[in-house]
C-alpha cells in the first residue's frame, strides 16, 4: 500500500509505502503542516515501525527529517562526500523556505546527523520490503534512486520530473551518464511505477522510458549547441545568451538557465 503527499513547495512528493505496521517514509514533507499531516496518517494507519529514506539532501527533501529523526534513516553513501559548505547551504535554503512561510524560529533545522549510509547497489532487507539505492549524480552530487524491487517501484528524486526541462545543478555530463544508468536499472528491475521528487508519478514502463528519452534529447541538443557555439570563439557571456536564446521554448525557464550555466562551467574545465 502506498500514500503520496504532495507539498505546496513545487509539488514535492513524500511517500509512505507500507504493509501492516511497517513502512518506509521517503523524503518526508516540507512545511510543518505537511509534516503533521503525514504524522497523522501514520498514526491513523497504526504504522509505527518506520524507516526513513532520503533520495538526496537538498533543503526541501530533508525538511521533515528533523521531526521523524527518532526513526532510523538511510541515504546513499555519497551524501558523506558533501562538503560542510554545501551542507550549510542546504540548511540555509531550507530555513529561508520556512521563513518565507512566516515561520520565524528555524534555528533547530539542521542537516540530518543520524543517517546510515548505504553502499551503491547494496540490498537492505528492512520491513516491510527490501530496498536498494544507486547514485545518479547530476542534479546534485548525492542524487540517488531508491528501488523497491518487490514492488517494481522507483523513486527518482529530482530527475524525470514531468516538466519541460530537467534541472542540472551539479554536472550535465554526469546527469547524462545517470540517465543511462537509470534506463538500465528500469530494465533490470522491471520498474513499472516511478515517483519523482516532485509532481506526477509515471504509471507505466512506457511513460518512464518516454521521460528518460525526453531529458536525454534535451541535454543532447544543449551540449551539441554548446560545443558548436564554443568553437565559434564566443566569450562566456556571449555563449550564455546564445544558449538561452537558441532554445526559445525554454528561454525564460529558470531550470534551463541553470543548465546552461552548469554546462558552461564544465566546458571551461
Ligand atoms: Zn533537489
Amino acid at each position: 500500500m502506498q500514500q503520496r503527499f504532495s507539498s505546496q513547495f513545487l509539488g514535492m512528493n513524500s511517500i509512505v509505502i507500507y504493509r501492516g505496521n511497517a513502512g518506509y517514509l521517503i523524503d518526508p514533507g516540507v512545511f510543518p503542516s505537511e509534516i503533521e499531516r503525514i504524522d497523522r496518517f501514520l498514526q491513523r494507519q497504526k504504522i509505527d515501525n518506520i524507516t526513513l529514506l532520503l533520495t538526496h539532501t537538498h533543503g526541501d527533501h530533508i525538511s521533515g527529517w528533523y521531526f521523524f529523526r527518532h526513526f532510523p534513516a538511510f541515504g546513499h553513501e555519497s551524501i558523506a562526500q558533501k562538503s560542510k559548505t554545501v551542507r550549510e547551504n542546504d540548511v540555509k535554503y531550507l530555513q529561508s523556505m520556512w521563513r518565507k512561510r512566516g515561520i520565524e524560529n528555524t534555528d533547530y533545522l539542521i542537516f540530518p546527523d543520524n543517517l546510515q549510509f548505504v553502499a551503491d547497489g547494496e540490498v537492505l532487507a528492512i520491513p516491510p520490503f527490501s530496498f536498494v539505492i544507486y547514485q545518479v549524480p547530476g542534479h546534485s552530487i548525492d542524487m540517488s534512486v531508491i528501488i523497491i524491487p518487490e514492488q517494481h517501484l522507483m523513486f527518482s528524486g529530482d530527475m524525470l520530473i514531468d516538466v519541460p526541462a530537467p534541472f542540472v545543478l551539479h554536472s550535465v555530463k554526469k546527469y547524462r551518464e545517470s540517465l543511462k544508468r537509470i534506463a538500465a536499472l528500469v530494465k533490470q528491475y522491471d520498474v513499472r511505477y516511478l515517483v519523482p521528487g516532485h509532481r506526477e508519478p509515471a504509471h507505466s514502463r512506457q511513460e518512464i522510458v518516454k521521460r528518460i528519452e525526453k531529458e536525454q534529447s534535451y541535454l543532447q541538443e544543449l551540449v551539441g549547441k554548446g560545443i558548436r557555439l564554443a568553437e565559434k570563439g564566443l566569450d562566456r557571456d556571449g555563449l550564455k545568451h546564445a544558449l538561452y536564446e537558441t532554445f526559445p521554448q525554454y528561454a525564460r525557464l529558470h531550470s534551463h538557465q541553470v543548465n546552461v550555466q552548469t554546462l558552461l562551467r564544465e566546458l571551461n574545465e
